[in-house]
């Protein structure tokens, strides 16, 4: 069984405007045509029930009337017969009197039977001469009937039941109808009273019913003014002493108050039932008895005509409401169609899957005017797209020659960059060319008196930090005066250099610094080194010297060059100065020179 959610995902109403539209509209229609055909089904119910009820209080007037006509007649006969001279004369014959009577009930033969008493209550003329000589005077209607005219409500036949025939099959019963009959001087000379059959009333009832025979279980009850059912159903036929009482219905109430309407009520069998009512009246000079009428049908007939109506006009409604909801689908699918060929044009040229023109639609309305609109609208972009691909192209055009400028502009800074980097190379080799120069000595080729100083100082305060020993070397040639004068500057020259190789050559540590300090004075720095390290280096330079056996003819010391060494070591410290050790070790060399030259003086 498929839902109805899957019928509406079937439906896709959020995809298909033609598709909304038409379910609103055909929901709407739908549902006012429901509505419509349930209201109008309602108040026809309503107002065929009311018609059926309009029946039904006629019905029981119409009985009503007819009781009551029929009652004046025999009431009128009854007082015409009574006045008649025949009657009245005590000196007419008793079979005149007979006569007269049985003429009456031949006339109308509703009469069971019609007497005439004297006016002690003794029966003097009767039809067919029943009960002639009967004493009738405890009986209600002789009582009632010597003083005016009367009719007496329905009862059981007593002393007639037996005498006359009886044309229902219920036990026989009888309304009487009396006046009383006076002489010429007015005395009361007796009472004549006719005894009308009941069954006289069922006759009229079934008159009634008979052009009804098609209105199913239709029921018509004549009440008593006390409420007892003298006809119809609740009355049993063999009980006919103990009627059913229905003073307690409504509807009995309401027609004593002389009311003539029809109401819902529930009956002996206390389903509901619509009831006509009506009283009867009396007609003329003819009082009435009070009788109630009340017409009944079960409500479960009465109103099969207005529920199948409402039927009708409801299933009416819904089947035209459906043939309208259908029709209202198709017709806003053809009022949406123009929407949805431009909503598929506009889509397929937005997707480009199309080039088709944008259709126009001719006329002045909204989708005329849309179809211009989105037609223009495409129209713009199309020429606003050619114009942005042109842009785009220029603008692509001016990127690649702005691309290539920069990549020519690029590369050449590159070269400009490589230039420079390999001048600054270039320079910087040169500035540690001019370092290393003006550190190095430019005759002996070995640290200079600059680079003495600087590397003093630094080890100098190193030394302090670390609480090293520092020592110094100074080292003089010896004669070397002599020696210039007697081979020559040049020379001179020379043998400085030797010499300075030959202090830079012995196995050192890499922190001493072998310098030249100045002329043909030597010195080494040795960080980190006690006097007995300090004295042992000096002294293989001493004879490091001595073993280059550069002859030296002027020297007092020997036949080579020579050199004397001062030796200075100290443990730096803060309150010490470098120049400190220098003049120290300066000193210690005089001492040297002093003590006979190529020789070491350290300081103890
Ligand atoms: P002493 O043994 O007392 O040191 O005697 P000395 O002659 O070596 O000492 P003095 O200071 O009197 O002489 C140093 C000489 O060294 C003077 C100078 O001609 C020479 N001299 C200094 N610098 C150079 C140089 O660069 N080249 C040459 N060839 N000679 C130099
Ligand atoms: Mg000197
Ligand atoms: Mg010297």
């Amino acid at each position: 069984m498929r839902t109805a959610q899957f019928w509406l995902n079937q439906l896709n109403l959020r995809r298909s405007f033609r598709r909304r539209l038409g379910a609103a509209i055909a929901t709407t229609i739908l549902i006012f045509s429901v509505l419509l055909a349930c209201i109008v089904g309602d108040i026809s119910q309503r107002q065929i029930q009311a018609d059926r009820g309009e029946l039904m209080a006629q019905m029981a007037y119409q009985l009503a009337g007819a009781l009551d006509r029929d009652m004046f007649i025999y009431y009128q006969e009854i007082q015409t017969l009574a006045s008649l001279e025949e009657m009245r004369s005590t000196q007419r014959p008793t079979a005149q009197k007979q006569m007269l009577l049985d003429r009456m009930q031949e006339a109308f033969s509703d009469f069971a039977w019609i007497g005439l008493t004297d006016s002690r209550g003794i029966v003097m003329a009767s039809t067919h001469g029943l009960l002639t000589g009967a004493n009738v005077s405890k009986r209600p209607w002789f009582i009632e009937g010597r003083t005016r005219p009367n009719v007496q409500d329905v009862h059981s036949a007593k002393l007639l039941a037996a005498l006359v025939p009886n044309p229902s099959s219920d036990p026989l019963r009888l309304v009487d109808v009396t006046a009383p009959v006076v002489d010429n001087t007015g005395t009361l000379v007796g009472v004549l009273g006719g005894h009308l059959y009941w069954q006289w009333a069922t006759t009229l009832r079934d008159n009634l019913l008979q052009p009804l025979k098609d209105y199913k279980q239709v029921e018509i009850q004549i009440l008593s003014s006390t409420g007892d059912v003298l006809l119809g159903p609740g009355r049993s036929p063999n009980d006919v002493s103990a009627p059913v009482n229905l003073s307690g219905l409504k509807s009995f109430q309401a027609a004593q108050q002389g009311e003539t309407e029809a109401i819902i009520e529930p009956w002996l069998d206390n389903a509901p039932t619509l009831t006509g009512y009506a009283q009867t009246q009396g007609y003329r000079s003819y009082p009435g008895l009070g009788w109630v009428v009340l017409v009944h049908q079960p409500t479960q007939e009465a109103f099969v005509p207005a529920r199948s109506l409402k039927h009708n006009i409801c299933l009416w409604g819904i089947a035209l409401g459906l043939l309208s909801g259908a029709l209202s689908w198709y017709i806003a699918g053809q009022m949406v169609k123009p929407v949805m060929v431009i909503a598929h044009t506009a889509e397929g040229l937005r997707t480009g899957t199309t080039r088709a023109p944008m259709p126009i639609f001719s006329g002045q309305d909204e989708i005329a005017q849309l179809s211009r609109s989105v037609g223009q609208l495409f129209a713009n972009l199309d020429q606003q797209t050619t114009l942005l691909q042109q842009f785009n192209a220029d603008l692509e055009a001016q990127i690649a020659a702005r691309t290539a400028s920069l990549n020519q502009t690029n590369h050449r800074l590159q070269q400009e960059i490589q230039v420079r980097s390999q001048t600054e190379q270039a320079l910087q080799n040169a500035n540690q060319e001019l370092q290393r120069l003006t550190l190095v000595d430019g005759l002996t080729g070995i640290a200079n008196r600059r680079h003495f100083d600087q590397y003093l100082e630094q080890e100098w305060r190193r030394s302090v930090r670390d609480r090293l020993p520092l020592s110094l070397i100074l080292l003089d040639v010896d004669y070397f005066k002599l020696y210039n004068d007697h081979y020559g500057h040049q020379s001179g020259d020379a043998c400085l250099c030797q010499i300075a190789q030959a202090i830079a050559i012995p196995p050192r540590r890499a922190t001493d610094l072998p310098v030249r300090y100045g002329g043909e004075e030597f010195a080494v720095i040795l960080p980190n080194t006690d006097r007995s390290g300090a004295i042992y280096l000096a002294e293989t330079l001493r004879q490091a010297v001595k073993a280059l056996h550069l002859p030296h003819a002027k020297s007092a010391v020997g036949p080579w060059v020579t050199v004397s060494l001062g030796v200075a070591t100290c443990l730096p410290s803060a309150t010490l100065n470098p120049i400190n050790l220098i003049r120290t070790a300066d000193g210690l060399l005089y001492q040297a020179k002093q003590q006979g030259r190529d020789r070491i003086v350290a300081n103890p």
